[in-house]
């Protein structure tokens, strides 16, 4: 690794209880670049902007993709990742269905372990409080050519994150516009489902919902994601979620609260939700809950759901009465250390790690 130290570290100048999530940068980023057929070597470097092209291929055919996560300071001031390899696992699942070159697991974990090394001094201490890491993978070869690309950079940059703390939202089920489609990019955290998803998003903003929960594109019947969160749906005591897919992005968020749910003993269907179930179950008093999960915020709670023209009010639990907000406690503690980690989940990031 080639490592080049920040010589005007803008650490000092950040304040953990005053700074905005997304767009507050560590000083470093990792970054690695592709040609002739292999990877370079991978370079730690200060952060900041890299020249590029508007004939740059990523830019114009969209092979992108990109990873979420996390580094916890637990109460000592000892620095976590959960569940890693996980990530490295599904950022190259989302290369190869790109066509992007595969990345190894010393780029992905050295260069990951490295970074939040380096700059741990900028990881937020306390209650939800986290570093948001985004490693990311793109084109970059100047050509006009719609083909495959010969030139990709690897990277990682991070943002200090905040509080868990969402209030809970009210969510429309598209009857119309899809996320993904059969046999398409779905399961990929490809950057342009993104970009897909955001004009419908908008609109059912202007209908006066946050978010939407996708159904599918063929038959919109079934649930399959809400917003860039994986879906639970509890009916009485027994939680719901669809099966991942190429359709369905296998999230490491709900495949933690599915281990969890079962170690609670808490009865869990992983297979079809039916919109129409879920209306049914709310009409009948039945739906108690439904939530979405990712890395971002762990658990987003709804309150309400939209279905065609429909209102549906759910009931407001506590958080002793809610799975949703125990699942999460669950979760968090094992994140931040705690509580023990009896999955094995926690990867300690030791210190001086970039300097070897
Ligand atoms: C990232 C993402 C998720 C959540 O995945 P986690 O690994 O739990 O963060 C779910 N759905 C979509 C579409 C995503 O892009």
């Amino acid at each position: 690794m080639i490592i080049q130290k920040s010589t005007n570290p803008r650490i000092s100048t950040f304040d953990p209880s005053d700074f905005s999530f997304g767009n507050t940068f560590i000083d470093h980023m990792i970054i690695c670049e592709y040609e002739n057929g292999k990877w370079g070597d991978l370079q730690l470097i200060p952060y900041g902007p890299i020249g590029f092209t508007p004939a740059m291929m990523g830019v114009n055919y969209g092979q992108a993709c990109f990873e979420g996560m996390k580094a916890y300071k637990d109460n000592d001031g000892q620095v976590f990742l959960f569940r890693p390899e996980k990530n490295f696992e599904r950022i190259n699942k989302s290369a190869k269905r790109l066509a992007i070159p595969e990345i190894s697991e010393e780029m992905f974990l050295g260069g990951l372990k490295a970074l939040v090394d380096i700059d741990r001094e900028w990881i937020p201490q306390g209650e939800g409080m986290s570093l948001y890491i985004r490693p990311l993978l793109f084109a970059t070869e100047e050509a006009l050519k719609a083909r495959i690309s010969e030139k990709y950079m690897f990277a990682i940059v991070a943002t200090p994150a905040k509080s868990y703390y969402t209030a809970p939202v009210s969510v429309k089920i598209s009857d119309h516009y899809s996320r993904a489609a059969s046999g398409g990019v779905g399961a990929a955290k490809a950057a342009g489902n993104y970009a897909a998803s955001f004009y419908p998003t908008q609109l059912a903003i202007e209908e006066g919902y946050d978010q939407i929960i996708w159904t599918d594109d063929c038959s919109h019947e079934y649930f399959e994601e809400s917003g860039t969160m994986n879906v639970f749906v509890r009916i009485n005591d027994t939680i719901y979620t669809p099966k991942t897919s190429d359709k369905i992005l296998d999230g490491i968020t709900r495949d933690s609260f599915l281990k969890l749910a079962e170690r609670r003993g808490i009865e869990v269907v992983v297979g079809n939700v039916k919109v129409t179930d879920v209306i049914e179950a709310q009409r009948n008093g039945t739906l108690k809950e439904v939530w979405g999960v990712g890395t971002a915020v762990v658990t987003s709670i709804f309150e309400a759901l939209g279905y065609q023209g429909e209102h549906l009010e759910l009931p407001r639990l506590s958080d002793e009465e809610s799975f949703a907000a125990q699942l999460k406690n669950d979760l968090v503690n094992i994140q931040t250390n705690n509580a023990e980690d009896p999955f094995g989940w926690r990867v300690l990031v030791e210190e001086n790690v970039y300097s070897v």
